[in-house]
Formats: C-alpha cells, structure tokens, sequence
C-alpha cells in the first residue's frame, strides 16, 4: 500500500464536519515524512490537525456551529455537534449505537446518543 505524501499548500479533498461533506482543504503543515498535520477546510476555514494520521484536534469555524447535542439523536462519524458544556465538537467514532466519541478542541469525550 501505497501511503501518501503530502506538502503544504496541496489542495486535498476530505471530509469537513462543520460542511458535512467532502470539501478541497489545502495542507497548511506537514512533517518531515509528508504526513499532514494541518489542514484547512477551503470552504468553511474549519482547521483540522492530525498525527499519526488520526484526527486530533479540530478547531470549526465559529460561524459553522454544529446542531445541538441532543442525547435522543443518532450521530455519525465526522458530524459537527454543538454541547452545551463543551461547546463545538466532531463525532470521532461512534462505539455503539448508544455511544460516540466527540473531539473538543483537543480532547475526546464519550457522550450517549440514541437515547429514547
Ligand atoms: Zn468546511
């Protein structure tokens, strides 16, 4: 397999949570191997930062608030979420269908959703 390489200023199209579909980001860093560690949503201005590959961090553009979190809601990866208490957050991993993993700035929380 065949690992990409990327250098800054690239325009890569992935996935943006606060846009909710695959959008052009250009690369604003990389590291020495070419692996990106930020990158920028060209459309919302939506700063995702990465290592190792994984999402790490995620700083949304205010103006592209996620819906409100609510608990009886399904969520799925890479949905934009607004909570109350921790403010806007990216779906990471949904564990199950009662549990998901939510990026806050650079921390995971575990929160419920599909809640009757
Ligand atoms: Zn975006």
């Amino acid at each position: 397999m065949k690992i990409p390489k990327y250098e800054a200023g690239q325009t890569v199209e992935m996935s943006c949570s606060a846009c909710d579909s695959d959008q052009p980001h250009t690369v604003q860093s990389v590291t020495k191997l070419g692996k990106m560690t930020k990158a920028m949503c060209d459309v919302c201005e939506t700063v995702s930062t990465f290592r190792r590959g994984k999402k790490v961090s995620v700083d949304i553009n205010k103006a592209k608030a996620g819906a409100p979190y609510n608990f009886s809601q399904k969520y799925r990866k890479g949905q934009a979420i607004m909570h109350p208490t921790f403010g806007q957050g990216e779906v990471t991993n949904v564990v199950d269908g009662q549990k998901i993993d939510v990026l806050f700035g650079d921390d995971v929380k575990r929160l419920i959703h599909g809640q009757e």
